[in-house]
C-alpha cells in the first residue's frame, strides 16, 4: 500500500512538472515547467533532475555542447561508468560500443581504469565523466586513457572543478574526512582547472569547452549550469 502511494505520488509529481513547456531535456525530449530540485549537504548548489530520464546539469550540458561536434561515426567508443542518459547517444554515433566500470552492474565489462585490459590505440572515442576524482592514482588512469585512444581520436573528460588549483591530501582517507574536504565520501581530491596540465603531462592535447559557450536562452531552458561542472576537457592524441 505504501509503495503504491509512493508510486502514485511520483506519477502525480511527474504529471504536474510536465505542465507547460518552458523547460526541456535535450536527452529524452521531456518538456515541462520545472525540473526536480534536489539539495545535498556539502554540494555547492541544488541540482536539477529531469523528471523523465533522471539526467542532471552535466549530462544535458555535455550533450548540447558536443552533439554537433561528435557528428562523425566513431569506429569504437569506450564509455566509463556508463550513464544511462548518455549511452543511447554514444551508441548512435559509434560502430562498436563498450562500457566498463570497476564494479557497476550497468557496465558491459568490469575493468580497473588504472589497468585496462585493452590493446593500445583501440578506441576512437572515449567518454570518462566524473570518474577521475574517485581514483587515487589519476596519473596512471590518464596514461591508460591516452594509451588506448587511437591517434586522432577524442577523449571527453569531465570532473567536478573547484577553482584554479587542485587540492588533494593522501592522508585524508576516511569517508568523513573526504566528505568534509572533497565534498563526497568517495572523492579523493578537488580538481581545479589545472587538471589540463595533468592531462597534457601524459601526452594529451587539451581543449576546454565551457558553459559560457552556450547562450543564456539555452542555459535557462535546459538548466545546464552547475557551479562545479562548467567545463568539458576534450583530449586528443596527435
Ligand atoms: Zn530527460
Amino acid at each position: 500500500m505504501k509503495a503504491l502511494f509512493h508510486k502514485s505520488k511520483n506519477s502525480f509529481l511527474r504529471f504536474y512538472l510536465s505542465i507547460g513547456s518552458s523547460k526541456a531535456c535535450p536527452l529524452c525530449g521531456w518538456t515541462g515547467h520545472s525540473f526536480i530540485k534536489r539539495c545535498y549537504p556539502y554540494k555547492p548548489a541544488p541540482t536539477y533532475i529531469c523528471p523523465n530520464c533522471g539526467s542532471s546539469e552535466r549530462h544535458r550540458f555535455s550533450y548540447l555542447a558536443l552533439k554537433d561536434k561528435l557528428v562523425n561515426k566513431y569506429a569504437e567508443c569506450l564509455h566509463f561508468a556508463p550513464e544511462k542518459f548518455i549511452e543511447p547517444w554514444l551508441r548512435s554515433i559509434s560502430e562498436k560500443y563498450l562500457s566498463v566500470d570497476l564494479c557497476s552492474p550497468n557496465a558491459m565489462q568490469q575493468m580497473d581504469i588504472i589497468n585496462l585490459q585493452l590493446p593500445d590505440n583501440s578506441f576512437s572515442l572515449i567518454w570518462c565523466s566524473h570518474v577521475l576524482e574517485h581514483i587515487d592514482n589519476d596519473k596512471k588512469a590518464m596514461s591508460e586513457l591516452f594509451r588506448v585512444l587511437r591517434p586522432s581520436g577524442m577523449a571527453v573528460i569531465m570532473v567536478p572543478i573547484y577553482g584554479d588549483s587542485t587540492y588533494e591530501d593522501p592522508e585524508l582517507k576516511t569517508p568523513e574526512e573526504r566528505l568534509r574536504h572533497f565534498k563526497q565520501e568517495d572523492h579523493v581530491r578537488l580538481y581545479g582547472l589545472d587538471i589540463s596540465n595533468r592531462l597534457e603531462n601524459v601526452g594529451f592535447q587539451v581543449d576546454m569547452i565551457s558553459t559560457s559557450n552556450l547562450s543564456a536562452d539555452v542555459k535557462s531552458r535546459y538548466i545546464i549550469e552547475y557551479p562545479s561542472t562548467k567545463e568539458i576537457f576534450l583530449c586528443s592524441k596527435i
